[in-house]
């Protein structure tokens, strides 16, 4: 399933694959579950310009059907989740090179693993690499009952920091205080700020997690403590406005960074390592996946409008 040309989920159409075939250092696929996630629809969109036809897709499991000449370590038959190069899993066969996979352990099973990779991931990024949080620190995670929010708050209740968590809705809040969060909020944005300061003594935040962008930037930036860090990782309301230095001297000498997972896993094998430990975490019960939402792939564009609609849940899988 591509998009014809940047625009709404009614672009996103059937294509034929065509005959697929390996180099020396790649892999063929066939894909069992498909994970969807909001960069999709940045994709699909044209925020993030992309070649036409749009390819749609950035994570998936399935079990290899073929290996190039050179690939040490996948054997056909063997199951795997990926990161592909360039988005294009909406798909049931799929080409990549063989350092964008990983072998799925057998206590997880395919729709997890599609449903949690990239997520996974993302969530360990902010928590640990990127967001340097530490047992007894304070964080805010915005949207946290979505795929990556519910994922980082347990993360982050596994390494003992407390979480304030925040969703759309008070039922949304519920969910993730039933996955450990300490404090629940469903605020409206404009009273975030105050409701944070109100539970940590007025101090603020060590940390925010904000893939929410534009509409929770002003409450980032009031929430966090003095010398804190704003991790804005993403665009769900659109991209956070231009912003001045002097912002943050008058928000209280904070920190912004704008982290992609691909720069955090830049060495290679640590993208092998980082699943790893992301899969350990699942099958060791720290970490549960919900799949809010199950669409066959030729569905694409509903899961689109249910993802853009904020009807989503933890997170949401495609099934070829
Ligand atoms: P989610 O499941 O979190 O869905 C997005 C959520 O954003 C919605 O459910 C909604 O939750 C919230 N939201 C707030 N305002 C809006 C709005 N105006 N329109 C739509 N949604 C809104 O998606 P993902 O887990 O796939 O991704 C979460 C974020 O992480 C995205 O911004 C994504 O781009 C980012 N990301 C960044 C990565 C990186 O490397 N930097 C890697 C992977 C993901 P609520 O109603 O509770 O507010």
């Amino acid at each position: 399933m591509v998009a014809r040309a940047p625009g709404g989920p009614d672009q996103i159409v059937r294509a034929e694959l065509g005959a697929l075939s390996c180099a020396a250092d790649e892999v063929l696929v066939q894909t069992t579950a498909i994970g969807v996630n909001f960069i999709d629809t940045y994709h699909r969109s044209g925020l993030y310009p992309q070649p036409l036809p749009i390819g749609l897709g950035s994570e998936a499991a399935g079990v290899v059907v073929d290996v190039g000449s050179a690939v040490t370590g996948f054997v056909a038959g063997d199951r795997v989740a990926m990161l592909p190069t360039s988005p294009g899993t909406y798909a049931t066969m799929i080409v990549q090179p063989a350092d964008r996979l990983v072998h799925i352990p057998d206590a997880i099973d395919d729709e997890i693993a599609a449903a949690s990779l990239l997520k996974g991931l993302t969530a360990w990024m902010l928590a640990e690499p990127c967001g340097k949080l530490k047992a007894g620190q304070t964080a805010l995670v915005h949207a946290s009952a979505g795929g990556v929010g519910s994922l980082v708050v347990q993360w982050l209740k596994a390494i003992g920091v407390t979480v304030i968590a925040h969703a759309g809705t008070a039922a949304k809040a519920e969910r993730s205080r039933a996955i450990g969060a300490d404090h629940a909020l469903s605020t409206p944005l404009p009273d975030l700020a105050d409701e944070v300061r109100r539970l940590t003594d007025g101090r603020g935040v060590d940390v925010v997690l904000d893939g929410v962008g534009a509409a929770s930037w002003p409450a980032s930036l009031a929430a966090t403590a003095r010398r804190g860090l704003i991790v804005t990782y993403g665009n769900a309301s659109g991209p956070v406005p231009p912003f001045s230095p002097q912002d943050l001297n008058k928000a209280g000498s904070l920190f912004v960074t704008r982290p992609k997972l691909y720069d955090y896993l830049d060495e290679p094998g640590s993208l092998a390592a980082a699943a790893g430990r992301l899969f350990a975490m699942i099958a060791s019960g720290a970490l549960t996946v919900e799949i809010g939402g199950r669409y066959k792939l030729e569905e694409a564009a509903e899961a689109h409008r249910a993802m853009e609609a904020r009807q989503t849940t933890g997170s949401t899988i495609l099934l070829p």
